[in-house]
């Protein structure tokens, strides 16, 4: 009957690795030849400890990836960094002033990744659930000495040349351009402009966006946003894309509003949704070598930390984390690599240091 017993186990355990390898191949050799970067806007170590809680190890998507660092976040005028100063240094390798986008503390225009991704005839898209001309996507197309100038973003935005763009609020992006006047100058620019994301997968044009029809952001998940919703047009675009060269970046935008909000239900939806993005993008590497896909974020919101009460269950509730602040603070940030040259990143990383990795990887000169 031990015996029984014993091959039961044995038996189930290999079914378990097989599965998980099978899934989630090694092909870290390979050349890179398409990059997917995740930005959990606002993550930090503690924020993904509370996902796993609700996972389980196995289960949890970040803990298959090939390599793991800590990344420094500080921007060149401070210790706690603000998502412009963050995402710039990520998108064109260089610290600058918080509230700057794209140029450097002298205000010399920088040229993001994505540019340089363009210009070597790559495709690329973002996919944010915050508005396209907030600070996180907008570091990867717009030079500005301030995050909130928001009509000379906008018009950076559509002068982008970036393919695919998917996010919040069509109404007044952040104030910058009437609806009816970014409609007709995304056109001028041969965008498809659509209404409806059913309509994604009709569309011939190379270029395409969709804003969601309310003003700002898309709904928080706690306030309606679908759960499928960024996976799936995240798979979307994967899969209209497939073997092609591409740099695509998704940022999870609100993990850091229910974080600036102290609301820990809102933080776990949030980075469960943008958890399930990740999984979209490791299944994909999987079956693309040559996709590097890095998880990390720009700064820690909210100063998240354990409770008294975490240390009785260790289980995931509402009085088991607390907030210390609603603001950003000056934590360190985890980074999870997947797949094509993902064993070059490791360690103890600055923010910069994303940049300058993946230009290495592609080849493509700083
Ligand atoms: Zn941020």
């Amino acid at each position: 009957m031990k015996w029984i017993l014993l091959l039961f186990l044995i038996s189930l355990f290999s079914s378990c690795s097989k599965d998980t390898k099978e899934i989630y191949i090694d092909n870290t050799q390979t050349k890179v030849e398409r990059v997917i970067l995740l930005i959990g806007d606002g993550m930090g170590p503690i924020h993904i400890n509370a996902l796993k809680l609700e996972r389980g190890n196995d289960n949890f998507i970040f803990f298959h990836a090939n390599s793991v660092a800590t990344v420094k976040t500080r921007s060149a005028n401070s210790d706690v960094t603000d998502s412009a100063a963050a995402a710039t240094a990520i998108a064109c390798g260089k610290k600058t002033n918080n509230g700057y986008l794209g140029v450097d503390p002298d205000g010399n225009e920088l040229k993001s990744i994505m540019r340089y991704a363009t210009e070597n005839g790559w495709k690329t898209g973002l996919i944010v659930t915050s508005e396209m001309t907030n600070a996180t996507p907008a570091a990867f197309y717009s030079n500005t000495e301030s995050r909130y100038n928001d009509n000379k973003i906008v018009n950076q935005l559509i002068d982008s040349e970036i393919d695919i763009l998917i996010g919040g609020g069509i109404s007044n992006i952040k104030q910058g351009m009437m609806t009816e006047t970014l409609r007709h100058r995304l056109e001028e620019n041969n965008y498809s402009l659509i209404s409806d994301i059913a309509d994604f997968d009709s569309q011939n044009h190379e270029r395409i966006a969709f804003f969601t029809q309310e003003y700002g952001m898309m709904p928080t998940i706690l306030n309606g946003r679908s759960r499928a919703f960024i996976p799936h047009i995240t798979e979307k675009v994967l899969n209209r894309w497939d073997t092609d060269n591409f740099f695509l970046m998704i940022e999870g935008s609100q993990i850091d509003t229910e974080s600036h909000n102290n609301n820990l239900s809102g933080v776990v939806a949030e980075i469960s949704d943008f958890e399930n993005t990740a999984r979209k993008c490791f299944e994909f590497a999987s079956r693309n070598p040559g996709t590097l896909v890095v998880v990390t974020s720009d700064h820690e919101t909210g100063g998240l930390t354990y409770s008294e009460q975490f240390l009785i269950n260790y289980r995931l509730t509402e009085s088991s984390f607390k907030f210390l602040t609603t603001s950003h603070t000056s934590s360190p940030v985890p980074l999870y690599a997947f797949g094509a040259g993902a064993d070059n990143f490791g360690g103890i990383m600055d923010n910069t240091d994303i940049f300058r990795i993946i230009m290495r990887l592609v080849e493509w000169n700083d």
